[in-house]
């Protein structure tokens, strides 16, 4: 499965170049063109798949096992004192490159990066009415 027009899966083809860290029949790992921080690795599912929504749980369990192999790769290889494990879906989400890819960011203390999402708080019933659609979409009835 590929897309003739992806970026990404003109990488997996071998037909642009790409700096490799590792692959194996489903997964690909190679360094951010444009890294955060020296590191940055791209840890992509070979086949075209937009989004997690799309992938199937074996390929995600497989990228998953590569996912920690990289991190413990990157903290031990770039003495990162921390990682960031960022994922994006849909462009909404800020997704430039529409097949599935996790990034991994090494941290350190003074990187200048820093993190911060601005957090809400939402009113009792909401946050307990949105709690019931999930956990009933979930079949979980704890
Ligand atoms: P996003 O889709 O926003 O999660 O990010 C796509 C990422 O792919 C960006 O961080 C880019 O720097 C990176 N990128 C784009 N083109 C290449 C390429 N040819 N090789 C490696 N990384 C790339
Ligand atoms: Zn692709």
């Amino acid at each position: 499965m590929r897309d003739p027009n992806c970026i990404f899966c003109k990488i997996v083809a071998g037909e642009i170049p790409s700096k490799k860290i590792y692959e194996d029949e489903t997964t690909i790992a190679f360094l951010d063109i444009y890294p955060a921080n020296p590191g940055h690795t791209l840890v992509v599912a070979k086949d075209h798949f937009s989004t997690i929504l799309g992938i199937p749980e074996d390929n995600l369990y497989n990228l998953s096992k590569v996912l920690k192999k990289v991190a413990s790769s990157i903290r031990e290889s770039m003495n990162a004192e921390g990682l960031n494990i960022l994922q994006f879906n849909g462009s909404v989400a800020g997704q430039t490159i529409p097949h599935l890819h996790f990034h991994l960011i090494p941290r350190s203390k003074d990187d200048g990066l820093g993190f911060a999402w601005p957090h809400r708080q939402l009113p009792e019933e909401e946050m307990e009415a949105t709690r019931k659609k999930l956990a009933e979409k979930m079949g979980y009835r704890g």
